[in-house]
């Protein structure tokens, strides 16, 4: 079999879309030579022979040996030179490559080839003794450090410590001479440490190399990073072996590295660094100052050091047009890697450039307007969570983080303010214009007010779906969940954090929802900006989108920034979140406190006139866009007072002795609420709550008609159903009610009546529920959580543990299950659809906002997909790429 491909003068056998055999720099390297540009020549031998050598206890294949020196045979053709030769020696770079680029693997071994006898021809070929043993002695580090394990420190330290002796700032400093001496102590410590000689051997050289390469793939760093970014073990990795060219000749020699457009900015200038007299990767390590290649990009700088278009033009000019070349025959921003030999310049890698989401947004948009590539293509290269970083104020990343703990990333975005530990306080303060996190154990729907008034949300338990998680993703603050290296002392009022720092009450914190950590103090932001290029990239996006994206609103703040970010409707009104308002949870709580039907309608006749006016408000916000509200869902034990003085003070305003309020409150307790008296099943025990619900939302939407002139399309969705014959209950409930307002008023409203599918039972029944439902709103929370019979609120014990273990790969609470709650989902749109062609289908869930399964849904033909109003634009984003 062919394991090794070769590329070079002006040739090659494989091609950049070969990089599953290949690995990404031996395509694209084979890419650049076969376009005829000036490659050193080289050979690339393929992944599948790293995987063979795995399969055979470490041994490489037959065949592979001779394919390799033949190859080796070309070059030294080539070149000119031979490998092992005493006069004008061959040497090359033995560089990793896999399929993906991966830290953890290999670093490049350059000058291979080089012994004692080798050494003293380069120097004598290149009438330069100091550069061939600046090259012997880089060759000896890296092969020392990256082939025989002697940790490059070793080498670092000998180096320094010959540099203080000789009085040398720098590297370029020492002669031919000195650097001769420091081979000699790098050959004696590798003797020392190792008890090896360093190999003379060029053969053995490159066998040692190219085996090293191999082995690293199985390192622990390595399998590491593969587990954490699901880069599969079958992969492998390829091996480039290539003649070397030399940064390192002196004053017309250079090695750098550049992009062809920003890529921080995005914009369209050539942007990089190089080092004169160097090699390899200097320019990164930092030993000297690199100095830019444009002038522009010197000028920018404030830099005195001259720029390679002023010090190499003729290089440079070939440079800049290998860089416009390259970028319209990959139609996209390049990185790439260069070095020049006295005045030659070589190409060693190119590949799309990494970039921030910014510059990714003008990047895509500008390519589109030169022609480079369609709407289509720049829609698909963003990636949409991305899009987050965009949307929330994010910590400037040149700043250095003093992190106090970390947790979960919530919700993303960056917020400093001082810690406060009660909701009481984060309103107070805001009252005061002060701005605060708020810090708790955990959160709960009591704190609604608290959260609205800090500016992030700090909790030491729970998980991606606790509440303090969805509630802030929802209003779009950042937080922090789970921060179980941190510790709540409400006693004595500090926060501790990992290292055992404590701050007091008071004391100023910055929570970065993106990254999950917390840090000390206050911290430089850089703030969102919706501009010209996301404004446009959105639009291609929504122009080839199928699904259409709601949003899950409970506010009119909520919905406003929804629309904003482009929301074509709300998909869930959780109306329980409205009865935590100012003074309505006291009445919420003489309902149900009450003593029976009557007491409880009285108590409803007050609130209705409050959700009357919310739901008018939401529908003038919505604006003839469609809205679903669904009714009352939590147990009602939520709403009540938890400790003695919360019982105290409701019992008195109620009237009623504590004692008595404890008993009733006891009564209400329930051992497995998720699974207890909640949903549907409280408007089937306690029809006047659905009856004043259907009423506020229908002569809120007469209202809301009168005053826009556009009637809201109206959905009322029904939580929490497992039976037909639930849902036929509260649906004669609804209809009544409409068929009362509609007499009373004169107007009647269009409106469907339909379903949360959000236990298995209901997905199972689907066609059944579907002869009265008019559409299906998928629950994915509660799905996932029944489907699984993992509680949500307690999944963030075990969740990680799974993970770890390799049980589960994804948080299921977070990307859909495809397999289980997925496939429920297929079958009961399938089902609901046999039953009813036009059952529209959704969904609300928190996975309405995952790329993933949105990307899921599109498949399975839902209607549109509906989440928090902060991540529209990346379901909007996504939900088009899905289509496309
Ligand atoms: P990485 O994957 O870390 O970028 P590379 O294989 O690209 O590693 O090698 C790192 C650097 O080594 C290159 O940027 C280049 O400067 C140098 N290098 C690699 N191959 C050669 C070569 N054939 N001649 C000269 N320098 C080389
Ligand atoms: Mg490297
Ligand atoms: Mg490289």
């Amino acid at each position: 079999s062919k394991w090794v491909y070769r590329f070079g003068g002006g040739e090659a056998e494989g091609r950049a879309t070969d990089s599953v055999r290949l690995g990404g720099k031996g395509a694209n390297l084979a890419e650049m030579a076969a376009l005829g540009l000036p490659v050193p020549p080289g050979l690339t031998i393929v992944t599948d022979a790293c995987t063979h050598y795995f399969e055979n206890g470490r041994q490489l294949p037959d065949g592979l040996q001779s394919q390799v020196l033949d190859g080796i045979a070309a070059m030294e053709e080539l070149t000119g030179r031979v490998f092992g030769g005493k006069s004008k020696p061959l040497l090359l770079s033995v560089r990793s490559g896999g399929r993906a680029s991966m830290p953890g693997m290999m670093d490049t071994v350059l000058n291979l080839g080089l012994n004692d006898d080798t050494v003293q021809a380069l120097g004598h070929d290149a009438g330069d003794a100091r550069f061939a043993w600046d090259s012997y002695r880089r060759f000896i580090q890296m092969y020392g450090d990256v082939v025989m394990g002697l940790d490059h420190e070793v080498f670092e330290e000998i180096l320094e410590d010959e540099k203080a002796r000789l009085g040398h700032e720098y590297d370029t400093d020492l002669s031919a001479v000195e650097w001769q001496h420091v081979v000699t102590l790098y050959k004696q410590v590798i003797e020392e440490e190792l008890e090896e000689v360093f190999p003379q051997d060029p053969h053995v050289q490159l066998w040692g190399a190219i085996s090293a390469v191999f082995s690293s793939w199985m390192n622990p760093r390595a399998k590491t990073y593969r587990t954490l970014h699901r880069i599969p073990e079958e992969w492998g990795t390829a091996v480039n072996v290539q003649a070397m060219v030399f940064g390192n000749l002196g004053s017309t020699s250079a090695t750098g590295v550049a992009f062809t457009r920003n890529p921080s900015t995005g914009e369209k200038a050539l942007y990089g660094e190089f080092l004169v007299n160097a090699q390899g990767e200097d320019v990164v390590a930092g030993i000297r100052t690199p100095q830019s290649i444009t002038e522009e990009g010197r000028l920018a700088s404030g830099s005195e050091k001259p720029s390679m278009e002023k010090l190499m033009p003729e290089a440079f000019a070939e440079f800049k047009a290998i860089c416009e070349r390259l970028e319209k025959h990959y139609c996209d921003m390049q990185d790439m890697e260069f070095t020049i030999e006295r005045g030659k310049l070589w190409m060693l890698q190119t590949r799309c450039g990494k970039r921030t989401t910014r510059a990714a947004l003008k990047i895509a948009v500008d390519m589109v307007e030169e022609g480079l590539i369609t709407e289509e293509e720049a829609v698909s290269r963003i990636e949409p969570p991305s899009l987050d970083q965009l949307l929330h104020p994010t910590i400037d990343p040149q700043v250095e983080r003093q992190v106090l703990g970390s947790g979960l990333p919530a919700s993303p975005g960056a917020a400093t303010g001082e810690i406060v530990f009660t909701s009481e306080e984060a309103v107070a303060a805001e009252a005061e214009g002060r701005k605060v996190i708020l810090v708790r154990i955990e959160t709960s729907p009591e704190d609604i007010h608290g959260m609205h008034a800090a500016e992030a949300i700090l909790t030491t338990r729970g998980g991606m779906t606790s509440h303090a998680a969805v509630v802030a993703r929802g209003m779009g603050i950042p937080c922090v969940v789970g921060a179980g290296s941190m510790r709540v002392d409400a006693r004595n009022e500090v926060l501790i954090g990992s290292g055992g720092v404590s701050l007091r009450r008071g004391e100023v914190i910055t929570v970065d929802g993106s990254s999950g950590h917390v840090l000390k103090g206050a911290v430089p932001m850089m703030q969102p900006e919706l501009s010209g290029d996301f404004g446009k990239l959105m639009q291609w996006a929504d122009r080839n989108r199928r699904m259409t994206v709601r949003t899950n609103a409970d506010t009119p703040q909520d919905a406003r920034a929804a629309r904003s970010f482009g929301a074509e409707g709300i998909g869930l009104c959780r109306t329980e979140h409205m009865f935590f308002e100012g003074e309505r949870i006291h009445v919420m709580r003489e309902m149900i406190l009450a003593e029976d039907e009557q007491g409880r309608r009285e108590a409803l006749a007050k609130l209705l006139p409050m959700q009357r006016s919310d739901f008018t408000e939401l529908f003038s916000i919505m604006h003839g866009l469609p809205v679903t509200i669904r009714l009352l869902d939590p147990p009602l034990h939520e709403f009540l007072p938890k400790t003695e003085t919360e019982i105290a003070d409701v019992a008195k305003a109620m009237g009623m002795p504590p004692a008595f309020l404890a008993r009733r409150i006891d009564a209400i307790h329930e051992f497995n609420p998720m699974l207890g008296h909640r949903g549907c099943r409280l408007a089937i025990s306690y029809p006047e709550i659905a009856e004043m619900q259907a009423r506020a939302i229908f002569e809120a939407a007469v209202a809301a008609a009168k005053e826009t002139g556009e009637p809201v399309e109206l959905e009322i969705l029904v939580p929490l159903v497992s039976l037909r014959t639930e849902l036929d209950y509260v649906k004669g409930v609804i209809d009544q009610v409409a068929a009362d307002v509609a007499a009373e008023t004169g107007t009647s409203i269009n409106y469907l009546a339909g379903t949360m599918i959000e236990l298995p039972r209901a997905a199972i029944r689907a066609h059944v529920i579907a002869e009265t439902a008019d559409f299906f709103s998928f629950g994915t929370n509660d799905l996932t959580q029944t489907t699984f019979g993992m509680s949500r609120d307690d999944a963030a014990a075990f969740i990680p543990t799974y993970q770890r273990k390799g049980i589960i790969e994804h948080d299921p609470f977070i990307s859909l299950d495809f397999d289980g709650v997925g496939e429920l989902i297929q079958i009961a749109a399938e089902r609901g659809r046999c039953t009813r062609n036009d059952l529209k289908l959704g969904i609300c869930g928190e996975h309405g906002g995952d790329p993933a399964s949105i990307w899921f849904c599109e498949d399975a033909g839902l209607d549109y997909v509906s989440c928090s109003p902060f991540r529209v634009p990346i379901a909007r984003l996504a939900a088009a790429q899905a289509a496309i």
